[in-house]
């Protein structure tokens, strides 16, 4: 056991954090993972070099698995993610470790595990949807200019960390995106569709209609109950003609008046 439990010079969970540290305990600590787009992506490092779970002390395995259990329940708290993956595997680095992962509905991977390639872009009418990495770019430039610019929303309320698990319909016109808008579930059967704007010169030529439509017919495909969004006040008729209901009194966001609104989705697709 000792040659086992010494750390390892060679190996970077003994020689580093391996990540942000939030919690440190005497047999494991906690990282924040920064640098993957997933939020709240944490790993749980045990102290010592070990390879394998059954190497552990029987004590050692209580204490750990009570802390995977405490932070599994904690991340789904913060997170409100639909499903939590916590996988150990140790092929790369072999020194026990856990990853923890919220995982939504809606984000590039679901349902295979984080480390599948995320499927290609959909096509849809006048443009496509697809995931952060494939509409990121295009949906940019549409929202930094309606959103930021016109609208003087602060950058800090626009660029969020849910855009990395949401779903984004982009529309181009001559090759250039004009709108665009994005699906992210809620974790409770609910998804929300938010961000939804067309650029000033292109507005009144039914682009929002086919943009809902799109981000509904994926909220469909991908089994939701329920859709909500926060509409703006001048909205709100369009988004009732796509048979949305409003839900309780208006509120103000982003120093505008909204107002919530819901829409059943009913069966599922063929
Ligand atoms: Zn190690």
């Amino acid at each position: 056991m000792g040659t086992a439990l010494a750390a390892k010079t060679n190996c970077p969970l003994c020689s580093s954090p391996g990540g942000r540290l939030v919690e440190q305990a005497s047999g494991w600590r906690v990282v924040a993972i920064e640098e993957h787009p997933l939020p709240g992506f944490h790993r749980l490092i045990c102290s010592d070099h070990v390879q394998e779970w059954r190497h552990l002390a029987p004590a050692q395995r209580q204490e750990i698995g009570e802390a995977l259990a405490a932070w599994e329940h904690r991340l789904t708290e913060q997170w409100q993610p639909d499903k939590f993956n916590l996988a150990s595997f140790g092929n790369v680095v072999p020194h026990l470790h856990w990853h923890l992962m919220p995982r939504w509905r809606t984000d590039p991977w679901w349902p295979n595990p984080i480390w599948a390639s995320p499927p290609p872009a959909c096509a849809i009418e006048g443009g496509w949807i697809g995931d952060w990495s494939s509409s990121g770019p295009a949906a940019r430039v549409v929202r930094q200019a309606v959103f930021v610019q016109e609208q003087q929303v602060a950058s800090e309320d626009e660029w969020d960390a849910w855009d990395a698990v949401a779903r984004h319909a982009v529309m181009e016109r001559d090759q250039a995106p004009v709108a665009t808008g994005r699906l992210l579930s809620l974790g409770d059967g609910r998804a929300r569709i938010g961000r939804m704007s067309v650029l000033q010169g292109h507005r009144g030529r039914g682009l929002g209609s086919a943009l809902l439509a799109a981000l509904l017919d994926d909220a469909q495909r991908l089994e939701f109950d329920a859709v909500v969004l926060h509409a703006q006040e001048h909205a709100i008729g369009f988004y009732q003609r796509a048979g949305f209901t409003t839900l309780g009194s208006s509120f103000e966001e982003c120093n505008m008046r909204h107002q919530l609104m819901l829409k059943t989705l009913e069966g599922r697709h063929a």
